[in-house]
């Protein structure tokens, strides 16, 4: 499958590093070749207040999984940087969410793809627009208009 976009967030323990180390274990996994990156971006957090600013960025991945064994993967992964789920939207050292996954639509319990919070946040668009320029999302509509009702919000790109 191709056309497939992880967003990626942390805000705990070196956060570029915990993001580093997720790319490389999505990169690791037999089933997994990350094609794209994007430039890393921190942002205010989101939810609760108390809690330090997020690093993000997004990769393109190419994958032979399905998208729940795919979703699979994200939360090993998650677990094993040590991801711990305290409260909603809280601090956490690394958060894997799939955006994309070609122009699936999935709607249950676990999985809501596309991802439901691309088109309201500024620290998933602008990552991937930067690394999808064309891409039009499924229900939601062309990137270039989804960025024009997204205003940036703190969002800055890291050098
Ligand atoms: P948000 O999903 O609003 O960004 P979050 O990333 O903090 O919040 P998590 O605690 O990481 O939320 O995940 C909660 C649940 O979301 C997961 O157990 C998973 O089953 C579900 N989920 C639904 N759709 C997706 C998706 N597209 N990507 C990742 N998780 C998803
Ligand atoms: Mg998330
Ligand atoms: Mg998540």
């Amino acid at each position: 499958m191709k056309g497939v976009f992880i967003g990626l967030g942390s805000n705990l323990a070196d956060p570029i590093a915990q993001i580093e180390s997720a790319i490389t274990a999505l990169n690791d996994y037999d089933e997994i070749t990350v094609i794209a990156r994007s430039s890393l971006y921190s942002s205010p957090p989101m939810g609760p207040q108390d809690q330090p600013d997020y690093i993000n960025a997004v990769v393109e991945i190419e994958t032979t999984l399905f998208a729940h064994h795919l979703l699979d993967a994200l939360q090993n992964i998650e677990q094993q940087q040590g991801r711990v789920r305290d409260r909603h939207w809280g601090e956490r050292t690394i958060d894997l969410d799939l955006l994309v996954y070609g122009n699936n639509i999935l709607d249950d319990e676990r999985l809501q793809v596309p991802h439901i919070g691309i088109a309201e946040r500024s620290f998933v668009l602008y990552p991937l627009a930067e690394i999808a320029t064309d891409i039009t999302i499924p229900t939601m509509g062309k990137i270039e208009q989804l960025l024009s009702n997204c205003p940036r919000d703190g969002l800055k790109r890291v050098e």
